[in-house]
């Protein structure tokens, strides 16, 4: 049960950064990072945005504990289990695959989040309408939030991050910009700053799996619920090779751009979002002196997993 009454999401300010890269300065578009990731040490990236206002609905509902589900190094599952325990709210997570000991995995276990492990095809199951059956049958009344935190609640929560921005831009030396470009894994965050935009600046999602038709249908749909137009955004693939690959160059460019511009990224969503917009600019697809906001999403919480094969790919 919520111990108190607590108010959720984060009433800081939001650091926007200037990136200081060298296949930027060549171009003459600037590039500000919305840094999410340093929102705060647990509760950060665009999980956390997306989870606030499903968070205020289970408080209405009075429910007596949320659940969700994810893989083994889910970011959605890292947050609510740090929201858990930093509101008092019994937590549950069911897990893809078998049950495996992961960084994000032990953090979820020390952050009291009660764990079920769903194989493979029980987790394939998810979708089915009687899914839920034995989940609210276990835990009455729970919430249950979609996977990732996604729904409309999770777009209207990143929807917020609009006026922030505009808040933040003064940090960064602008008064403007003309795009946003942010990773996209289902669309719910790119469509949430659709919604935020409302037609104001144009946003481009850079895709972290394959370009599928359900992703494209999936943020057509949350825009329509949420009554804006389905245009104003441009989905693009920077999958390079699929989601959850890496490759060399990918480890090396994680490497240089933490060195030499500050910004640690992580390999499923960031690093490529970056990459892809590094094609993008040096393609000439910008003109010089367009100001791009480039929201870091977060995830380094799950590049903990990732750290020695991404250290093999340089080495090796
Ligand atoms: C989940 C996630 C995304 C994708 O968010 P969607 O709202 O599903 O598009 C992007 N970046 C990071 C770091 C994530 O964890």
């Amino acid at each position: 049960m919520f111990s108190s009454q607590p108010r959720f999401g984060f009433d800081g300010q939001l650091i926007l950064r200037p990136l200081s890269l060298d296949w930027l300065q060549q171009s003459g578009v600037e590039v500000a990072v919305l840094r999410l990731d340093l929102v705060d040490h647990e509760l950060s990236g665009n999980k956390w945005f997306k989870l606030v206002k499903h968070l205020e609905a289970a408080q209405r509902a009075r429910a007596p504990g949320l659940i969700s589900l994810g893989g083994a190094h889910s970011n959605h599952l890292h947050a609510l289990a740090a929201a858990g325990r930093r509101f008092g709210l019994a937590t549950v997570g069911l897990l893809r695959g078998q049950e495996q000991d992961t960084p994000t995995v032990t953090d979820l276990r020390a952050w009291g989040m009660q764990l079920h492990w769903l194989g493979y095809g029980g987790y394939r199951d998810r979708n089915l309408p009687t899914f839920w059956e034995r989940w609210r049958a276990q835990y009455p009344g729970f919430y249950c939030i979609p996977e990732g935190g996604g729904g409309l609640l999770g777009a209207m929560g990143c929807a917020e991050l609009v006026p922030r921005v505009r808040s933040a831009l003064a940090s960064a030396g602008w008064d403007n910009y003309d795009a946003i470009w942010l990773a996209a894994g289902t669309g719910t965050t790119l469509a949430g700053l659709v919604i935020g935009e409302a037609g104001q600046h144009r946003v481009f999602g850079a895709l972290a799996g394959p370009p599928s038709h359900a992703v494209g249908a999936g943020v057509a749909d949350l825009l329509a619920q949420a009554g804006v137009p389905d245009r104003g955004y441009e989905l693009l693939d920077a999958s390079r090779g699929g989601f959850g690959r890496f490759d060399k160059e990918l480890a090396l460019f994680i490497l240089s751009t933490e060195r030499d511009g500050g910004v640690p990224l992580d390999p499923i969503y960031t690093a490529k979002t970056m990459m892809a917009l590094r094609l993008y600019i040096g393609r000439g697809y910008f003109p010089s002196g367009t100001r791009l906001i480039f929201v870091h999403t977060g995830g380094l919480q799950g590049r903990r997993a990732a750290q020695g094969q991404l250290r093999k790919l340089i080495d090796g």
